[in-house]
């Protein structure tokens, strides 16, 4: 998008820019950019910034703000801004950041973006997302291109106004119909003070500044420590991180309170005396037993409320809208408390069991369906590293009603993943093979139906003898034009007639799923596992890519497979198809009566007909 700049601050809202007041760049101080066209004061900005400490949830705590907001019937849109240099998180370990989500257009981010989806049940793209690396990056070929006209290129103004135009690009392309945005929530990555994310609060403090009166509202977000050997709410570190805060020439709007226990009232009134903010904007955000239930009371307290006031936003609400999305969300929230009528129990088999945060996606998509379902879902994490041999994986695995085998790089724990596959399918468990999970399928009918024991892939064994899933040069070729590594974001999957994966995705022949792969099925073997019964039933439009597999239901009660991820698009009010059947199917396989109620008709395939013996 072009740049242009604007003269000052007090430049009425759409008026022109540097050239019509005859200033070059050289000959002012302003660097305010904008796309063209942009309204100011037209979006709003809600900046959310930590204090006292990371992992207060602030992605949880924007979101259902942001949700509450957008149920009113404005648009919304979220960005979380990363300090990190990485360009994205494609390179992360998840063991240390969490799980990498995928949005649908290719981008990989931090997995925050995927609470910001499903709290705001809405798909992000990459202008949701940006990191130090991103604007570092653009500000240094700029300067290559000569784009800074002989001046020094600085962090202020250059960085920040990088940072403005982000956030001002967002705001024209996030809203409906063509609109501005109503209102961009800033998620601003670690806590104020850090040196990473520095210039993001300079270029926000810009911002509000720029914007002008009612523009931004600043929520410090922040923590009352609780030390059980005191046993009272201690409120100085949070006071000396709001400090911080304004040091930084940011006057808080909200203070939003995070702790284990209701705030006090004299922690509170402390807070507000010492961060110049209005009792009744001060906020007790303490300890919930469900994030769900977090929208419903952010209202309860008038936090909504007092957002609409700070940016004047009143007249842009729908009550009527707000009704309708307030009624299914707390239909919603009342059934994750409903006692539960079903029970299962659930083997994840991943080379990261010890920590949830790296399959965070699947574990939502698992509590989607617990709710839906109204299933009590014990999960079993599985480190497959240590599953040595099939006696070691039956007893790991024993008495688990269902089987999920996730997605994955690298060799660890890979022969491990083959092996529970193997269980599943022969003593016909429901089986969910995701990505890395799907070609562990492929290798274990290869090597223990059609007897092909050198079967592998070749990003474990380059030199295999039967290389059934490898890097094929059609996707080498592919990758050539697309610059990257990877096939990464939505994609369409043409869906067989009659199969599984066309009933599971009510009955449509094609749908979209998100993927994150460099590997996949040779084509050179689907005719052979075809004959011996697994089905590609899901498959690309025009490439020989196999995108889904299955067994008939003549060999097993659900064994399904997808070389895409289905966790990322599960959501709390739609679950994804594939998490759901598996779920149908193992309750049904304790309590053959579910596949006849309402819910197990619409998920279990052929409830009434028995599946063969051996
Ligand atoms: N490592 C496999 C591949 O690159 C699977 C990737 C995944 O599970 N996300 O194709």
């Amino acid at each position: 998008m072009p740049h242009s700049e604007s003269p000052s601050p007090e430049t009425p809202e759409g008026s022109g820019f540097l050239s019509q007041f005859g200033k070059s760049e050289e000959s002012t101080e302003w660097h305010s950019p904008a796309p063209a066209g942009y309204q100011r004061g037209r979006t709003k900005f809600v900046v959310v910034v930590g204090t006292v400490m990371s992992g207060l949830g602030k992605g949880i705590f924007a979101s259902s703000l942001a949700k509450l907001i957008k149920d009113k019937g404005l648009s919304v849109a979220p960005i979380k801004m990363e300090g990190y240099l990485n360009i994205d998180s494609g390179t992360l370990n998840p063991y240390r950041h969490g799980e990498v989500f995928v949005l649908a257009d290719g981008c990989e981010t931090d997995m925050d973006l995927g609470t910001y989806e499903r709290i705001l049940g809405q798909d992000l793209t990459r202008r949701n997302f940006v990191t130090a690396g991103q604007i570092y990056t653009e500000v240094l070929e700029r300067e290559r291109r000569g784009g800074y006209l002989g001046r020094d290129v600085q962090m202020i103004p250059h960085v920040t106004g990088i940072v403005k135009m982000r956030l001002r690009e967002l705001a024209m392309s996030g809203g409906s119909n063509g609109k501005q945005a109503d209102v961009v929530f800033v998620e601003v990555g670690g806590t104020a003070g850090d040196y990473e994310n520095g210039f993001y609060i300079e270029a926000l403090r810009e911002l509000a500044f720029e914007e002008g009166p009612e523009s931004t509202c600043f929520v410090a977000l922040t923590y009352i420590l609780e030390p059980s050997i005191l046993g009272e709410q201690k409120s100085k570190a949070a006071q000396l991180g709001i400090k911080r805060l304004m040091e930084a020439g940011i006057q808080p709007h909200i203070v939003a309170c995070r702790a284990k226990n209701p705030v006090t009232d004299k922690v509170m009134e402390k807070m507000a005396m010492f961060s110049n903010v209005p009792l009744k904007r001060i906020f007790s955000m303490h300890d919930r037993e469900s994030v769900y239930v977090i929208p419903e009371a952010m209202r309860a307290a008038g936090l909504d409320r007092e957002i609409l006031s700070i940016l004047n936003l009143h007249d842009r609400t729908s009550p009527a809208k707000e009704d309708v999305a307030r009624v299914e969300w707390l239909d919603f929230s009342r059934r994750i408390f409903a006692p539960r009528k079903h029970f299962i129990e659930l083997g994840i088999s991943g080379k990261y069991a010890a920590l949830r945060d790296a399959y965070a996606s699947i574990d939502k998509a698992v509590e989607h369906c617990s709710i839906q379902f109204s299933c009590d879902i014990r999960t079993r994490w599985i480190d497959t590293s240590e599953l040595l041999d099939d006696a070691q994986t039956g007893a790991a695995l024993d008495g688990v009603h269902a089987l999920i085998v996730p997605g994955g790089f690298g060799q660890r724990g890979v022969e491990g993943k083959i092996r529970c596959v193997k269980w599943a399918r022969t003593n016909k468990i429901p089986f969910l093979g995701i990505c890395l999970g799907f070609q562990m399928a492929v290798i274990e009918f290869g090597r223990n139906v059609l007897g092909l024991a050198g079967a592998n892939s070749t990003e474990f064994e380059p030199n295999c003898a039967h290389p059934m899933i490898s890097e094929l040069p059609e996707q080498k070729k592919l990758e050539g034009i697309m610059g990257g590594t990877m096939r990464l974001g939505g994609q369409e999957v043409i869906l067989e007639p009659g199969s599984i994966a066309s009933f599971l995705y009510g009955g449509k022949t094609e749908m979209r799923e998100r993927f994150r792969h460099r590997f996949e099925v040779d084509p050179a073997y689907i005719a052979q596992l075809q004959d011996a019964g697994l089905r590609f039933s899901g498959r690309h439009p025009r490439f020989p890519i196999m995108q889904m597999l299955e067994l008939p239901q003549s060999m097993h009660p659900y064994f399904v497979g997808g070389q895409f991820h289905p966790e990322l698009t599960s959501r709390p009010l739609s679950p994804n198809p594939m998490f759901l059947g598996l779920i149908a199917a193992a309750i049904a396989s304790r309590e053959p009566e579910f596949a006849q109620t309402e819910l197990g008709r619409r998920w279990v395939r052929n409830a009434s007909k028995p599946v063969a013996a051996n």
